[in-house]
This record gives structure tokens, C-alpha cells and sequence, in this order.
């Protein structure tokens, strides 16, 4: 591929929870027909890693703007600001689920220090994207709302192909309308996957027959573009914003709160007053955990709190057999990772991280040394159970918003108990290597691809760099043009 500015359109296709080793698999055994000329005989199939938290609409942001959920400000699907939670004279101040429809919330919440595809290209077109911020068509606000009981029923009935195929239709039809002035960069994310795997499981044969039914709706596309004749014009990145493991047992973690005699704030009940902590889950494996102290709300605790005051949360969590391990601000500066036999510091310094533990590693990271430049971050990781581990921890606590305490569940377990109706039978969220791998698929080659592993934060500056344009905020990503 040429480079910047080679090509006329840019399409960025999101299959929600679609794991890279299942498609790999069912492209490899012929089940997935377009998929496989696309990407697999003609393209280039490649996989990289998403952030933390992997949870959708958060890890859409990284392929939309560079930047990471904690630098965007975003650290999770259900959030609270501690700032503004106890002035919050309004239901929805102070905190977040982006459950509709406070979904629509979710652009002016970002930080105003990034810059979207869409801000950066005027001429974007996305179909019910949870980020929407820049896009200036018109009808693309429209169809979100119109989205709006679509997606009401996809998630209690657990099946997402109708949304899928209702968004393949606008874009098609788009494309066709919009024939002598093409979009430039197009946005699609496909929920079928993520909708079925959290009803039956990653594995299960219906699973498997939503992944055939994405491959039919990314064929449409595929046929109307060579049929334009705009295929060998058109760069088409697949990925996806996490993968999906097995969920056995649920660990009602605002229950483990109440039990040590906390008053719980948590969604969908925010009409609680006078809570002492929140417990907001994502994914459902992860959580951002918020507790005050001396009854005041006003800034995230570090360890100094919490190991005092609040050092029965800190023992109950980290004992837990469902808990990998949670993560809090050290007093002074890093971030302590704690679990069941093991703790361990990371800080940055002059453009190194620093990692060092005490008995076990509750990482499992295996570093020769313990200072990484920043720079061979995802190298040094990327093959351990929690890759980019550093780099995607260290960045989730640069918001104020993330939870005086972060933790994660164990593959098998989520953090939710009984309060996700219809119930989930697989989870993500977590940094668990089945939660972080995405494929990144592309029609064209990639010259530019970094030897220690790609982040889906990488896909900002390779599309602007294939259309040409010159993102001026600061952003994470590398082009792999
Ligand atoms: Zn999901």
C-alpha cells in the first residue's frame, strides 16, 4: 500500500466480540466464505490487542481517536465522578451507564483533548456508533435514535442480526446515493456476535452461526464494492473491541460490599442516597470500585485510605477465588496491583515503566528486568496472560473517574451476581488474554507493521494516514501504512 493519502475510502467494520482464534478457525474450514477471499486468501489477517477496559463502545474508542479509556476519560461502561457525585442534585450527575439511553451521553463526556476520525474527516458516514462525535450527517443522528428500540430488544433477546443487517443496508444504500461524493471513511459495528456469545457462550454451535451470519453481511458490502469497482480503492480494516470467555459463576460484587457494611450505589438503582461506596461493572468482568472516606466523596482515594480505612475491601477482594486481581493508586505515584499471593508496583519514569512485586506476581508478566521503555511495552507483554499489561493499566488510572479500586474477574467468573438480566453466560472486560486478542483483517497490506504487536489504538493513525489526513491532538497510536 501506498500510503497517505492512496486511497478514496476507509471502512473500519467492528464485529463485537469476535474472537480471533474462532475466526481464524471457522475461515480456515471454509465457513466463512467472504470473509476468507477478503482476508484470508487476497488480504492480510493479523491480530493485535485491544484496552482496558474491553468492553464495546469504550474499546471503540482507541480505533477512533488514538487514545486509551482512561486518557479519554472514559474508564468503563458504568462509571461515578467523585467530584460531582455527592453535588449531583440531578439522577444522572455524577455518574454513568451507558446502557440507552445515556448512551447518547457518551460524546460529550470524552475528553475534549482528542480528536475523532470523524472530527478529522468531515466526510464520515457510521451507523449506530456509540461515538459519534464530528460525524456531520445529519442522518446518522437520526438512525441512532432510530436504533434506539432495535438495540432495546437485541440485548433481552440476546440476538443482534437484524441490527447487523438494518446497518449494512444504510451503509449500502449510502454508498449507492452517495455515488459522485463518497464518504471517505466509514464506521459499521456489527453486534450479532457479542449479543449471542453473552447468551449461550463463545463456543456454543449458535455462537458459531452468528460469526456465518456476519460473514454474509460483510459479503453484501464486499459484493457492492468490487461490483462499483471501488474494492481495489477501498482500505477495509475488520476487527473487533474484545473477545468473550465462558462465564460459570457470578460474584455479586456490590453484594461482597454490603456483607462488609457498606451502602451500595449501583446501576440500575440510582435513586440510592447517602451510599458510602459504588460498585459500576463493565463487560461484565471488570468493575471500577468507589468507596469514601470520612463519608466525603470528593477525590479518588490511593493507597493510603485504603489500606487504612478501608483495608477489609482491599483483604475481602483480593482473597476471592473469582478475583484475578485488583489495581489502586500508590499514595505517592504508580499503581499498586494486588491479589491473593502477591503485589506488585508499576510506576513511569524518563519513558520506562517500572515493574517490581513482592511474593507471587500477580501479572504473571515473567520481565527479564524490571524497567521497559515505554516504547517495547506491548513487545514485552504481548504473549504473557495480560498483554500490554503496563501500559493499558498505567493509562486507566490517568482519569479521576476510574474507580479508587479496578479489579477483574477470573476467566469463568463475572462480577454482576444476579443483576444482568438475561443472564450472561460469557463475559469480557477483563485483561485476560481471551478478553484483550482482536483480529485486525485488512484487503491491503500493511507495510508498516511494528515488530512487538499491534493495538487497536493503531488503526486512528492508519486510516487518517491512508486518507491523507494529519491528526494535530496527541493520540497513542502508530500507522502501520
Ligand atoms: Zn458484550
Amino acid at each position: 500500500m501506498a500510503g497517505t493519502g492512496s486511497i478514496d475510502l476507509a471502512i473500519i467494520i467492528l464485529a463485537d466480540g469476535v474472537r480471533p482464534d474462532v475466526l481464524r478457525t471457522l475461515a480456515g474450514a471454509g465457513e466463512l466464505p467472504c470473509i476468507s477471499r477478503a482476508f484470508f486468501s487476497e488480504g492480510y489477517p493479523h491480530e493485535g490487542v485491544t484496552v482496558l477496559p474491553s468492553v464495546s463502545s469504550i474499546a471503540y474508542i482507541p480505533m477512533l481517536t488514538g487514545q486509551y479509556p482512561g486518557t479519554a476519560n472514559v474508564p468503563g461502561l458504568r462509571w461515578v465522578d467523585k467530584v460531582d457525585f455527592t453535588r449531583r442534585k440531578l439522577f444522572l450527575q455524577g455518574h454513568r451507564s451507558y446502557i440507552a439511553p445515556s448512551q447518547m451521553r457518551l460524546d460529550g463526556d470524552l475528553s475534549p483533548d482528542l480528536e475523532t476520525l470523524f472530527e478529522l474527516n468531515p466526510e464520515s458516514l457510521a451507523v449506530r456508533s456509540d461515538v459519534r462525535r464530528g460525524l456531520l450527517h445529519g442522518a446518522s443522528i437520526v438512525s441512532n435514535l432510530s436504533f434506539m428500540p432495535c438495540m432495546f430488544f437485541a440485548h433481552y433477546l440476546r440476538r443482534g442480526d437484524f441490527v447487523d443487517h438494518l446497518v449494512m443496508s444504510q451503509a449500502i444504500s449510502w454508498l449507492a446515493k452517495t455515488h459522485d461524493r463518497s464518504p471517505r471513511f466509514l464506521f459499521l459495528p456489527l453486534v450479532d456476535v457479542d449479543k449471542v456469545s453473552h447468551r449461550y457462550g463463545p463456543a456454543h454451535r449458535r455462537t458459531i452461526e452468528s460469526y456465518r451470519r456476519v460473514d454474509r453481511v460483510f459479503g453484501r458490502l464486499a459484493d457492492h464494492l468490487r461490483e462499483q469497482r471501488l474494492w481495489t480503492r477501498t482500505h477495509i480494516i475488520l476487527t473487533s473491541d474484545h473477545g468473550h470467555t465462558d462465564t460459570k459463576q457470578h460474584l455479586d460484587m456490590s453484594g461482597l460490599l454490603s456483607e462488609l457494611g457498606y451502602s451500595v450505589f449501583e446501576h440500575p438503582n440510582v435513586y440510592r442516597r447517602g451510599a458510602d461506596a459504588a460498585v459500576m461493572i463493565s463487560g461484565n468482568s471488570f468493575g471500577n470500585i468507589y468507596l469514601s472516606s470520612g463519608g466525603r466523596w470528593e477525590a479518588p482515594l490511593t493507597s493510603e485510605e485504603l489500606e487504612g480505612e478501608h483495608s477489609k475491601v482491599l483483604a475481602a477482594i483480593s482473597q476471592r477465588d473469582e478475583v484475578e486481581w485488583c489495581a489502586y493508586r500508590e499514595r505517592n505515584r504508580g499503581i499498586k496491583i494486588l491479589a491473593r499471593n502477591g503485589e506488585a508496583l508499576l510506576d513511569l519514569e524518563d519513558g520506562h515503566y517500572t515493574y517490581g512485586f513482592n511474593g507471587s506476581d500477580p501479572l504473571r508478566l515473567g520481565l527479564r528486568h524490571n524497567r521497559v521503555k515505554r516504547a517495547h511495552a506491548l513487545a514485552k507483554t504481548v504473549e504473557t496472560a495480560f498483554p500490554d499489561a503496563l501500559e493499558q493499566l498505567w493509562h486507566l488510572f490517568q482519569s479521576q473517574r476510574t474507580g479508587d479500586i479496578a479489579v477483574t474477574a477470573k476467566p469463568g467468573y463475572d462480577l454482576r451476581g444476579w443483576r444482568e438480566f438475561p443472564e450472561h453466560r460469557s463475559s469480557h472486560g477483563a485483561l485476560c488474554r481471551e478478553h484483550m486478542a482482536v483480529p485486525i483483517l485488512s484487503n491491503l497490506p500493511l507495510t508498516g507493521l511494528p515488530d512487538g504487536g499491534i493495538r487497536t489504538a493503531d488503526l486512528f493513525p492508519t486510516v487518517a494516514e491512508g486518507l491523507g489526513l494529519s491528526p494535530a491532538k496527541p493520540h497513542f497510536g502508530h500507522s502501520l501504512l
